[in-house]
């Protein structure tokens, strides 16, 4: 972490000396503080810190665990002894600390992928009228996700003329859904990249206008068995399986995603968040078992 001093008038922010130190009540760490040598500026460690000002830092990484294994936003704040605004607040930094690990990790896996599966998870805002899609990318050799991102769509199906004359028209930005995860991908993969979905008419597009010189295979959509929650099929061999499977543990372990259940997205933003805190853990922990504390 580079310090300089906090200051944005100060003519010398690299002059500063050690002023003492204070021990932090909230985690018992003690924090070296700095004074600026040109304007007198007095900051600290902590100053620099993503957690600056928090008052809960300890909860952060139970939490973050607990978010990804299905526990819900509310039964997680009287698990931690924390009030359940603090679990509201807190899913965003989290995320944001998430997303900059996991963009890290993917810089890391960068020309080495060579096949990816891809598919779109359904789910929904308060009501089945307002549904969401989640597009998942996946590297089928590592199994790691690459990629996930919501986007609104308009209820489809018997239910979609109740949705209009309940909610009125909704927009449809899954095209603008995959536009982001093909242009978080589309730098990552190998040039000559296999590309797995099903029969979905958007996707050869796609996968023209981004991976120019890939090979996409398409593959008929099979019914679902019942385990699974839907998303496994009902067939001896899927070529599917494996952005099937971790759409399935998705499902399994966002608590938000599961089917028929009391907890839904409130905000399509807090759902990317919460997919976001997954994504890390699910990467880290369940594949490689290598997680780092936030
Ligand atoms: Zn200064």
């Amino acid at each position: 972490m580079k310090k300089n001093c906090p200051n944005s008038n100060c003519a010398f922010p690299k002059k500063f000396i050690r002023d003492g130190s204070f021990r932090r009540k909230e985690d018992s760490k003690i924090i070296q503080r700095f004074r600026c040598k040109t304007c007198g500026m007095r900051f600290s460690n902590a100053t620099f810190s993503e957690a600056y000002c928090q008052k809960r830092r300890r909860v952060n990484f139970p939490l973050l665990k607990l978010l990804a294994s299905g526990v819900s936003m509310r039964r997680s704040a009287l698990y931690l002894g924390v009030d359940k605004k603090t679990v509201e607040r807190k899913l965003p930094y989290l995320a944001r600390r998430c997303r900059k690990l996991n963009q890290k990790k993917l810089e890391w896996f960068k020309g080495r992928i060579h096949n990816i599966q891809l598919d779109d998870l359904i789910t929904k805002e308060n009501s089945k009228l307002k549904p969401l899609s989640v597009t998942v990318a996946v590297d089928e050799d590592r199994r790691r996700i690459l990629a996930l991102e919501v986007s609104q769509i308009p209820a489809f199906g018997h239910l979609s003329k109740l949705a209009v004359k309940k909610y009125g028209e909704r927009k449809d930005e899954h095209f603008n859904g995959l536009t982001r995860v093909f242009q978080i991908i589309s730098p990552i993969v190998s040039t000559e990249v296999v590309v797995k979905t099903d029969q979905h008419q958007r996707y050869p597009g796609f996968v023209w206008a981004y991976l120019p010189r890939a090979k996409h295979l398409t593959f008929k959509s099979e019914r679902a068995c019942v385990a699974g929650q839907g998303e496994l099929k009902k067939v001896h061999f899927d070529p599917l399986f494996i952005v099937n499977h971790t759409c399935a543990v998705l499902r399994a372990n966002v608590n938000r995603l599961i089917r028929k259940t009391w907890c839904t997205t409130k905000d399509p933003e807090r759902l990317k968040d919460h997919l976001d805190v997954f994504m890390y853990f699910y990467n880290e922990l369940l594949l490689s078992r290598k997680l780092t504390p936030i």
